[in-house]
């Protein structure tokens, strides 16, 4: 029996203890600094709107873990003492391991803004985010404005966040327009009316300068870059990315780039040491992924493989086909295979891409230009099922072929008839003229 510590506990991390519970008898213990129980994480921003109480965020029972023989651990670990398989915590705690799962996720990114330390000025990461925000900006008497800074998912998520009560919002996006690194332009700029039709003020091409502190060190305004305009407001949310929580690795001895690097079976250079989840780096990224992905399903993909070599099935992460989904306000986002934005799209793709009257549903086709193979779609307020592309993707079936049946692909047939037609003969007007 080996002792399994694991540092962090959210998906990754607990997905490795389930599995290696399912499979072994080794002990386990799971030490976190944020909270007692696992929660969801994408689930944060319902509590603030009213929808749920933290207590529907746990995935589990209290009684679980016990159940299970997981062991959980409030701490927080400030060194990993690799040559003695040894951590120690923040109180001097010293936890001795056989091997260790490094689970220990993402940070917000600070670019060294002044005033970004300011009382008043926050990410919205952690569960003691969700409690600042709560007090920061319990609603729009306390809080008259706040001024978002990085056009990314978790900043339209604080934006819904704060609108939810009413509290005016100012959205600092650098970009000349919304996630138009990732998104194509067509669905960039359906997603800049939206977010401008729930009253949020979009400043896109705009950058913060500093923010301004009162006579008690909160903040009480920003200051635009490009204008030196100064906009007053009781709150920042810094949602300019995230960047692996990895500060507390630095003397151990494991190998850090970005984040902690590993191999394709998430080891890193220290024997018995692993890493998994946002926190994890590959050497290089698996096919067109990048190294380090940030998201929430392949954190549980890297738990479960990690499990099987834990107890002694050596396995490879093999992700397969990327897809990921999110909510911009009220709209839906699919994406399955690969649809690269202008700036990143290479000759060999061309984009098909049909939008609805209404500006609030599109899809994006990619396709190779010289085999006519499908490469991706991305699409929005349009539910479709995983399954069906995935499987596309690994029969390699032409753009020809998805548009013809996008109906098997549909999640609710009945509902989306009218759209199929309106997409299919689209695509065979596009065709036409090209
Ligand atoms: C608001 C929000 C919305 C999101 N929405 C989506 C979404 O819709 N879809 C999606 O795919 N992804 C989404 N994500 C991203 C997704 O939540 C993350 O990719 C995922 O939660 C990362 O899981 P993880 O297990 O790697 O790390 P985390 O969930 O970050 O867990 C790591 C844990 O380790 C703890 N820890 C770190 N260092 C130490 C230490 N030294 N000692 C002790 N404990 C430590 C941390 O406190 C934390 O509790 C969202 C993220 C946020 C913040």
């Amino acid at each position: 029996m080996k002792n399994i510590v694991i540092i962090g506990n959210g998906i990754a991390g607990v997905t490795a203890a389930r599995h290696i519970r399912k499979l072994s008898d080794h002990k386990i213990t799971i030490i976190s600094a944020e909270t007692d129980h696992f929660f969801s994480r994408t689930a944060l921003m319902y509590i603030y709107m009213g929808h749920m109480k933290y207590e529907h965020t746990k995935p589990y029972e209290d009684y679980f873990w016990k159940k299970n023989r997981i062991d959980l651990k409030r701490a927080f670990v400030k060194q990993v003492l690799t040559d003695d398989k040894v951590l120690v915590t923040q109180e001097g705690e010293k936890i001795a391991y056989d091997s260790l799962i490094l689970a220990t996720g993402s940070k917000p990114n600070k670019f060294g803004w002044p005033g970004q330390d300011l009382e008043g000025v926050q990410g919205m990461y952690s569960k003691q985010d969700l409690d600042m925000l709560e007090a920061n900006a319990p609603n729009k008497e306390t809080c008259n404005r706040a001024v978002i800074v990085g056009g990314g998912l978790i900043g339209i998520e604080m934006a819904e966040m704060l609108r939810s009560r009413n509290i005016p919002v100012t959205f600092l996006v650098r970009e000349n327009s919304f996630w138009n690194g990732v998104l194509p332009a067509g669905e960039s700029e359906m997603i800049n009316d939206h977010i401008k039709d729930h009253h949020i003020d979009l400043r896109l091409g705009t950058n913060l300068k500093e923010i301004l502190p009162d006579e008690n060190g909160r903040a009480r305004a920003v200051v635009i870059a490009e204008t030196g305009e100064e906009l007053p407001c009781n709150v920042v949310g810094l949602t300019a990315g995230v960047t692996p929580n990895i500060d507390f690795l630095k003397d151990s001895g494991i190998e850090l780039g970005r984040g902690i690097k590993v191999n394709r079976f998430l080891e890193t250079n220290v024997k018995d040491v692993y890493a998994i989840g946002d926190c994890a780096e590959q050497h290089e990224g698996i096919g067109l992924r990048r190294p380090i992905e940030a998201v929430w399903y392949t954190g549980r993909m890297m738990g479960e493989t990690l499990a099987q070599t834990i107890c002694g099935n050596r396995l490879e992460y093999k992700p397969g086909h990327w897809f990921n989904s999110a909510k911009f306000l009220d709209i839906e986002y699919q994406t399955y295979g690969w649809v690269f934005s202008e700036r990143s799209k290479s000759d060999t793709e061309q984009h098909f891409h049909w939008k609805h009257d209404d500006n609030t549903k599109c899809i994006t086709v990619s396709t190779h230009t010289e085999t006519g193979k499908f490469l991706g779609i991305n699409t929005f307020g349009i539910r479709m099922r995983h399954e069906v592309f995935d499987r596309w993707l690994t029969e390699e079936r032409t753009t020809d072929y998805v548009i013809k049946h996008l109906p098997e692909a549909n999640f609710d047939p009945e509902f989306y008839k009218q759209f199929e037609i309106q997409i299919l003969s689209a695509y065979t007007n596009q065709l036409q003229t090209a």
